[in-house]
């Protein structure tokens, strides 16, 4: 299928290349892409195979010149409006680092476009990105048991480096443990401090509780949790949540359970694709209401899938389940009610298989960190005395800094074309950075 597509976008692009009314300025040497313009678009040949059209008013638009483009705060100057609706470069130009366009103004206005960062943004056709290893989300069962995700603390804590491995195993597996953690709320909580700002909820910033019904909530009991994702009854749930066992005292049990979310969610996509889309399509309103004076729900108020998805490129993106949480199912289409209880009762036979569930009994000294938007987790219930300990931190934040340290130890290619441009680095930051 990918493979005709393909093919399909090939001799599409031959055919209009050759049968475009444009005007070529310049044909460089082999090394240099060729570029031709027409009256609505630039059309860049980087071999006689690949090719990308950029509109000029897109070109206009992203001209990364200072006085377009803030280079420190990396924001828009451009008043986008002023630029006439049909604009049209007076030239266009391959140089050895990139793509130069001069626009007609009163005065003469030249943009620069790095070939690196042209391809990364193509759009007509979109190129596809070679996938850094760094960024792989692997999805995984209960034999993950043999080599979970693990990092020292004394790394973690030493430099960015060790930070950046901690998070890009977060990223690649959704969660991690961290042994060798001090067994003290106080390290605990510098230790997701790390990341970014705790994330303050109904629960507070940084927690620190025993089995004593201290909140309304099953957390704070010995009872069993099934594999849950939290906070399903908020608009967005909680990205990261750590936590850390600091003594388990006069008695046995709480084993700690995690379940890939993604790897139960792609078994049941090719199992039940009919469930699949039901988990995908129908919203599940969600509560927490065991505090008087709190009472949350999701707005809107029927909440979210189970399965959220990318609205582009249709990738999984977000599992919400907390079945201990859900409300009132009194939007279900009639017909739809039998099935989608089928859908719930399959995905709960996956989530619940041998195959998917991770246990491991966690030890005073190894935190673990949680990606809340994917990996679900659970405990056995216990007797005795837990002191548990934790924070949520938010999925922004989290993110926030996994690119920034990316950024330096993990540079993509549109990085290392361009960090060694003149003009290109601003505080600490390259203008021709993909997020931007
Ligand atoms: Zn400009």
């Amino acid at each position: 299928m990918l493979q005709a597509s393909a093919r399909t976008a090939l001799c599409a692009s031959r055919r209009t290349l050759a049968s475009l009314p444009h005007k070529v300025y310049k044909v460089p040497g082999d090394d240099l892409p060729v570029i031709s313009s027409d009256e609505s678009q630039v059309a860049i040949g980087w071999d006689p195979r690949t090719w990308s059209r950029f509109h000029h008013i897109w070109l206009r638009d992203h001209c990364r010149c200072p006085l377009c483009f803030h280079p420190t705060t990396k924001q828009r100057l451009l008043n986008t409006f002023e630029v006439p609706r049909d604009i049209k470069p007076v030239s266009v130009e391959s140089k050895l680092d990139g793509l130069t366009v001069t626009w007609p103004s009163s005065q003469p206005h030249t943009s620069f476009y790095p070939w690196s960062w042209l391809r990364r943004n193509s759009y007509d056709p979109v190129h596809k990105q070679e996938q850094n290893r760094d960024h792989e989300q692997i999805l995984w069962g209960s034999k993950i048991a043999q080599s979970p995700p693990t990092i020292a603390y004394k790394e973690v804590m030493h430099d960015d480096l060790g930070l950046y491995k901690w998070l890009s195993n977060i990223h690649r597996f959704g969660f991690s443990f961290v042994t060798g953690v001090p067994p003290t709320p106080e390290k605990t909580q510098e230790l997701a401090e790390r990341i970014g700002f705790i994330r303050e909820t109904q629960y507070g910033g940084f927690w620190d509780f025993t089995s004593d019904l201290a909140k309304g909530d099953t957390a704070y009991t010995t009872l069993a949790l099934g594999a849950h994702t939290d906070t399903t009854y908020y608009t967005d749930p909680c990205g990261l949540q750590l936590f850390h066992l600091l003594s388990h005292t006069g008695g046995a049990g709480g084993a700690s359970l995690l379940v890939d979310g993604f790897y139960v969610a792609s078994i049941l996509k090719e199992l039940n694709p009919d469930a699949y889309k039901l988990l995908s399509t129908i919203p599940v309103p969600a509560h927490a209401a065991g505090e008087p004076s709190a009472l949350y729900q999701p707005s809107p108020v029927h909440g979210y899938p189970v399965l959220s998805h990318e609205a582009r490129t249709g990738l999984l993106s977000q599992v919400r389940w907390n079945n201990d949480d859900r409300s009132v199912m009194s939007h279900l289409d009639p017909h739809e009610v039998e099935a989608w209880y089928d859908a719930i009762r399959a995905w709960h036979q996956c989530l619940t298989s041998p195959d998917s569930e991770y246990w491991v009994q966690l030890q005073a000294g190894t935190a673990v960190v949680i990606d809340n938007h994917r990996v679900l987790h659970g405990r056995s219930s216990f007797t005795g005395a837990r002191r548990m300990c934790g924070a949520y931190v938010g999925v922004d934040e989290f993110r926030s800094k996994l690119a920034t340290l990316g950024d330096k130890y993990s540079p993509d290619d549109v990085l290392l074309a361009t960090n060694n441009l003149s003009d290109a680095v601003h505080n600490d930051r390259n203008i021709w950075n993909a997020a931007l």
